[in-house]
């Protein structure tokens, strides 16, 4: 058996590449005589790993350097939680709910402090990005928190909300490293890697310097301030050391490909195929509002439901796989993050032709 076109949300498809050289190195990475998963994170071989990684981020996003890089574990849920213990100084925080990790954000944030929903787009399921130009953002708002590419309902702030002054805090879990990104226009950028960069286990917090302080809510346990992990260079404790070389090779990957200017230039031409097709298409269509589409995750429906169930089926017959849209929305969904090829949509738009055709007689 081949490997398949891998059409996850998360954990989601990685460059072939990537995974050969880690195969490669598996027993005796570079002369040690272990794997990488078998040696101290505290030794020079690591050392070196994490320090690389650092820097070919830094260079590949562009990182300012009054901005800390941190490589922690507990996924994006746990920034749920981190995010206001450590930010919420005045209590107070606005959140902009677009799908379902914006409001689970947001709830756990509920438990910690004033958190207000200041724009939402649930009227209509989440198809799109409200207006984001004038909201009645908080005076005393520590933040304003974004859900910056909804992988479950497939949109993307096109622009980004003007917090009227506020710290901007971003999850960008699943457009992570997909296009290039001004950090300056935020506090703090994070994101758990399985969607577009790595091995799951891993989430990496961008964060602005001043923005790291002791003064974080009372109880906050060590292992969830920033400034634990910022001080001790994401060696506080181990760090998910073997996920981290991984997304160490990605990054090396992606300056290879050209950096993410040359990233956004393929993803968009990829999301062109999908997207040209479903709005010519008579059987299938996407789900959201054309301007807020998303170049990652594309949700797409056929309008009844044995329809979709059979090319779910059918599709990965034929080596498509995970095409199955979120449980809580149904329908289909393609994710079609960094390291999936154009070949790969190229062909799963002839396979939905060839479906169309074959299902001509159920329009
Ligand atoms: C997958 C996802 C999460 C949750 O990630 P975990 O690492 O499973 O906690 C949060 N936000 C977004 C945008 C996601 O895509």
């Amino acid at each position: 058996m081949g490997r398949v076109y891998n059409f996850s949300a998360g954990p989601a498809v990685l460059p072939e590449e990537v995974l050969k050289e880690a195969a490669a190195e598996m027993l005796d990475y570079n002369g040690t005589g272990m794997s990488v998963m078998e040696m101290s994170h505290r030794s020079k071989a690591y050392q070196e790993i994490l320090d690389t990684a650092e820097k070919d981020l830094r260079e590949l996003v562009n990182i300012p350097d009054n901005y800390k890089v941190l490589f922690l574990q507990g996924g994006a849920s746990q920034q749920f939680a981190m995010i206001p213990m450590n930010l919420m100084k005045n209590k107070v925080a606005d959140y902009i709910i677009t799908g379902q990790w914006a409001k689970k954000a947001y709830q756990e944030a509920c438990i910690y402090g004033k958190a207000n929903p200041v724009a939402s787009s649930a009227d209509e399921t989440f198809s799109y990005i409200p207006d984001c130009s004038d909201l009645p953002i908080s005076e005393d708002a520590d933040y304003v928190y974004i859900c910056e590419n909804n992988t479950i309902y497939g949109t993307k702030f096109k622009t980004l909300p003007n917090t009227k002054g506020k710290t901007l805090v971003a999850d960008v879990s699943s457009c992570f490293l997909s296009e290039p990104v001004d950090v300056t226009k935020y506090g703090v950028i994070y994101g758990g890697v399985q969607k577009n960069i790595g091995p799951a286990g891993v989430v990496i917090v961008i964060i602005r310097e001043d923005l790291i302080t002791e003064d974080t809510l009372p109880g906050t346990p060590t292992m969830l301030k920033y400034k634990t992990h910022a001080d001790a260079g994401s060696l506080y404790n181990t760090p998910p050391a073997y996920g981290i070389y991984i997304c160490g090779k990605v990054f090396q990957w992606l300056k290879k490909q050209g950096g993410l200017a040359a990233m956004k230039e393929r993803n968009e031409e990829k999301a062109k195929i999908l997207y040209d097709f479903l709005d010519e298409s008579e059987l299938f269509r996407g789900t959201v509002r054309k301007e807020d589409r998303s170049l990652m995750n594309v949700p797409f429906v056929t309008g009844r439901e044995e329809l979709d169930a059979k090319f779910v089926k059918e599709a990965k017959a034929a080596g498509f796989e995970n095409l199955k849209g979120h449980r809580t929305v149904g329908g289909m969904r393609a994710s079609i993050y960094n390291a999936m090829p154009k070949e790969g949509v190229e062909k799963l738009v002839a396979f939905m032709k060839k479906f169309e055709e074959e299902n001509k007689e159920n329009l």
